[in-house]
């Protein structure tokens, strides 16, 4: 498609174009405006990609994205430990975060199960949620996923998983919620605006009422 006239051109060019989203024009435009850049912003470049992939930690309760083993929020000794927002990715915390209404912590599940791109149960971080409920020290999951068919197929899989986990231990008082639908259906979290979706967590429901349509 391009003769090239570099080497080094044509990798930088080739390495960009596997980004998604971008394509070798797209790529072949970044690479020059970095070669008219200064050398400074192409090293901050190349070392924060570097350092981001190399360095980054999943914080040890939550999988959040972290900078260190335990993330700010589950180290926060101001949030309710008791209360787990059940969430697919570090975005989706972010949207939450930015609400200003919730004061519980996360769980990260890393996806949804969706049978199509071949995600499972066994490639979300599920079996971790369900031991944090076993322990008995969590009285409410509030169920944040995309109002998708994937959402909620995950949404109804995870709360079989804890029905079974916690039945026959009533003293455990577990409730799950989901946030209320003022998301549009099909909507990913990320994209709901901040008003939208931090009175959709203050007007969570219990998720048995939401069963009743299946
Ligand atoms: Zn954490």
């Amino acid at each position: 498609l391009y003769n090239f006239p570099s080497k080094l051109l044509e990798n930088a060019v080739n390495e960009l174009a596997k980004l998604p989203g971008i394509g070798k024009k797209t790529a072949l435009r970044l690479v020059l405006h970095l070669l008219k850049g200064d050398t400074i912003n192409t090293d901050a470049l190349g070392e924060s990609i570097i350092r981001l992939r190399r360095d980054i930690t999943y914080c040890k309760k939550c999988h959040n994205i972290s900078d260190t083993e335990i993330c700010l929020i589950c180290s926060n000794l101001q949030r309710d430990h008791s209360i787990i927002c059940v969430v697919e990715d570090v975005r989706d915390v972010m949207a939450i975060e930015n609400t200003n209404q919730y004061k519980g912590v996360y769980h990260i599940l890393g996806g949804i199960i969706s049978p199509m791109d071949g995600i499972g149960p066994g490639n979300l971080n599920i079996v971790t949620l369900i031991n944090k409920a076993a322990k008995g020290e969590v009285k409410e999951i509030i169920m944040a996923l995309s109002a998708t068919m994937e959402g909620d197929t995950t949404n109804f899989y995870i709360y079989k998983r804890l029905k079974a986990c916690l039945s026959g231990r009533q003293e455990f008082n577990l409730t799950i919620t989901t946030i209320a639908r003022g998301i549009a259906i099909g909507d990913d979290l990320e994209y709901t605006d901040e008003i939208t979706l931090g009175r959709s967590i203050l007007n969570r429901t219990p998720y048995e009422n939401t069963l009743v349509k299946y």
